[in-house]
């Protein structure tokens, strides 16, 4: 990285204190249709009958259920499909919604202690866009 370069790396903006805050409540997690192929093999769940057994949903989209204590139907003390865990998990918090308006960074990290804030809103969005750029090529998933 050119020594001119004042866009922070990830490790500057986030460091996970694995807390388990994130798979409590909040607005909840969304799942993709890849996202739900792959988390259906991993626990042996028909990929029809995945929604029904694990998902609520919001307007028309899925998200993992919460149990009655409000965390992820998937967490016990820790995520037990981290292997396979959502998009959303996998890349929090550098999430599309804070490329779309940087100011949710620090909206998200008043709920999350390993973000770090102070840096410039479009510094912090430089940094996800390339995130994601990198994903898009590498990873193609959806
Ligand atoms: S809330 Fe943040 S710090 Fe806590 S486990 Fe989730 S990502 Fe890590
Ligand atoms: S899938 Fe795993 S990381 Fe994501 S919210 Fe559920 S328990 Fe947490």
């Amino acid at each position: 990285m050119p020594s001119h370069d004042l866009t922070p790396a990830p490790d500057d903006l986030f460091r996970c204190a694995r807390c388990g805050d994130c798979c409590r409540g909040y607005g909840g997690t969304y799942v993709t249709p890849t996202d739900i192929t792959a988390i259906a093999a991993f626990v042996g769940c028909p990929p029809d009958e995945f929604a029904t057994r694990f998902c609520r949903t919001s307007g028309s989209r899925p998200l993992l259920a919460q149990g009655a204590d409000g965390y992820c139907v998937f967490y016990s003390a820790g995520c037990t499909i981290h292997p396979v865990k959502p998009r959303m998990c996998r890349r929090w918090p550098f999430i599309d919604s804070v490329h779309t308006d940087p100011l949710n960074w620090s909206i998200m990290a008043g709920l999350c202690p390993g973000m770090r804030t102070g840096f410039a809103p479009e510094r912090v969005r430089e940094c996800v866009r390339r995130l994601l750029e990198e994903e898009e090529k590498g990873e193609g998933r959806s």
